[in-house]
């Protein structure tokens, strides 16, 4: 990374009964990175961004967000940090604005009624989605629900934005839209963290790359570190 420490964990550990889904991670997380946390479904890669966000408790271990210690027995999620993890979701019957100002007017966003219905179109304008709100959510597609999802996360300009699965179940065109998102709020100064189970989407999108492997973090590198001068390093294996 770039910049200053975001995310800091040190001997992170999360156990549940027996199962150990997340087991000593030292995360670091610097300003400006856009980090991918890399490995297949069951490695604890939800798990540990869960705890980032104060959703779940770790075991034991240590975190620290944007230099603020979190809590471990006290769920706090801090201002500056927005989300897309998996959860509750949006009211059906409603429109994509209107679910959208229910968070504002719940969130630790202030202003007078027309600084909060600004804030609510510029995060709806960012993700492309100004011009197609009326409709209730329960009539938009996976993508567009998808986006909806980073249109909260954005709602109060967060300097860290924590993605699970940004692009999970996107098709072809979606997919493109969220990377050229996500890329250009990293360019005005977001630090992103996401977690994906595509090595090419991390590839594509990353500066840094972290990899999960049954709850440990087993590599963390720069991806210029990663990646050979010419490209891809040919493996061979011996033939069977
Ligand atoms: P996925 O892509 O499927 O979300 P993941 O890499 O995010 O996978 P986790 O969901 O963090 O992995 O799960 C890590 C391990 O912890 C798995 O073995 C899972 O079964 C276990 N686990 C996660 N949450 C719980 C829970 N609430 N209770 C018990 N076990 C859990």
């Amino acid at each position: 990374g770039g910049g200053g420490p975001i995310v800091v964990t040190r001997g992170l550990t999360k156990q549940y009964g027996r199962v150990v889904a997340v087991r000593d991670v030292d995360l670091d997380v610097g300003a400006g990175d856009r980090y991918g946390l890399l490995g297949p479904n069951g490695s604890g890669k939800t798990t540990l961004v869960r705890m980032l966000l104060g959703l779940v408790f770790a075991t034991s271990g240590r975190i620290e967000v944007m230099g603020r210690p979190i809590p471990r027995r006290t769920g706090e999620v801090l201002p500056l940090v927005g989300a897309m993890v998996e959860g509750p979701g949006a009211y059906g019957h409603l429109s994509g604005r209107a679910n959208l100002a229910l968070l504002d007017a719940s969130g630790p966003g202030r202003g007078s009624r027309r600084t909060r219905r600004r804030r609510v179109d510029e995060a709806l304008e960012r993700v492309g989605l100004g011009g197609v709100d009326d409709r209730p959510v329960k009539a938009y597609s996976l993508g567009m629900r998808q986006r909806l999802g980073l249109a909260a996360a954005l709602l109060h300009a967060p300097r860290l934005l924590i993605l699970d699965e940004p692009t999970n179940g996107l098709d072809p065109r979606g997919i493109r839209e969220v990377r050229d998102l996500l890329r250009a709020l990293n360019e005005d100064g977001t630090t992103i963290l996401l977690c994906s189970h595509l090595l090419g989407e991390v590839e594509e999108l990353c500066t840094r790359v972290g990899v999960m492997d049954r709850g440990r973090l087993v590599l963390q590198r720069d991806m210029a570190d990663v990646r050979a001068p010419t490209g891809r390093v040919e493996v061979r294996t011996p033939d069977a």
